[in-house]
C-alpha cells in the first residue's frame, strides 16, 4: 500500500468529469487500498479519485473514521438514485485544506455503485452519509463543493484560499 498526494484546488482534475469504470482488475484493487490508506492518514471520511489525479468514477468513504469496518465502503460508478428533505451543516473537503462552509444538502441521499468486484449494490443513508455520498459524487462529475456554496459563501471561500496560497500553507 502506499499514500497517494492529494491535490489542491484549483487543479484542473478536480473539473473534469470521470471516466467510467469498465476493468475491475487488480490495478483498481490497488487504488481503492490507497485511496483508504490516503483517506485515513488525512483523517478524512471521504476521498474521491480525481482528489488523487485520477479522473476515474472512484470514491472511498468511512463516516466512523474507522471505529466501524461496516462503514469502509468503495462506491464505483456512483448514481444517486434518490435525494429527499434538507440539511445544513459545514462541510471540508481534503482538496481545500482549513476551509470549512455550511453547506445545504439533500437529509437522505441512495446511490447505487458497484463494488470492486463489479457487483452493484445501494446504499441508503442520512445525514453524515447523504453528505458524503453527494460530496464524492460530486467529484466524480467534476464538481467541488465550492460550486454548491451560496455566491456569497463562495467569494468568503475564495478569499481565504487566496490568503492561504499567499503564505504558502495551500500546498
Ligand atoms: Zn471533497
Amino acid at each position: 500500500m502506499a499514500l497517494l498526494k492529494i491535490v489542491k484546488y484549483p487543479e484542473p482534475v478536480l473539473h473534469e468529469v470521470g471516466k467510467p469504470v469498465t476493468e475491475f482488475n487488480a490495478e483498481l484493487k490497488q487504488l481503492v487500498e490507497n485511496m483508504f490508506e490516503t483517506m485515513y492518514a488525512a483523517k478524512g471520511v471521504g476521498l474521491a479519485a480525481p482528489q488523487v489525479a485520477v479522473s476515474n468514477r472512484v470514491f472511498v468513504m468511512d463516516c466512523s473514521g474507522g471505529e466501524d469496518e461496516s462503514q469502509k465502503i468503495a462506491m464505483i460508478n456512483p448514481e444517486i438514485i434518490h435525494t429527499e428533505g434538507e440539511q445544513i451543516a459545514e462541510e471540508g473537503c481534503l482538496s481545500f485544506p482549513q476551509i470549512y462552509i455550511p453547506i445545504k444538502r439533500s437529509f437522505r441521499t441512495i446511490a447505487r455503485a458497484q463494488d470492486v468486484s463489479g457487483n452493484w449494490f445501494e446504499l441508503d443513508g442520512t445525514e453524515l452519509t447523504a453528505r458524503c455520498l453527494l460530496h464524492e459524487t460530486d467529484h466524480c462529475d467534476g464538481i467541488v463543493f465550492l460550486d454548491r456554496m451560496t455566491v456569497l459563501k463562495r467569494e468568503m471561500a475564495k478569499r481565504k484560499i487566496k490568503k492561504l496560497q499567499k503564505t504558502g500553507e495551500w500546498d
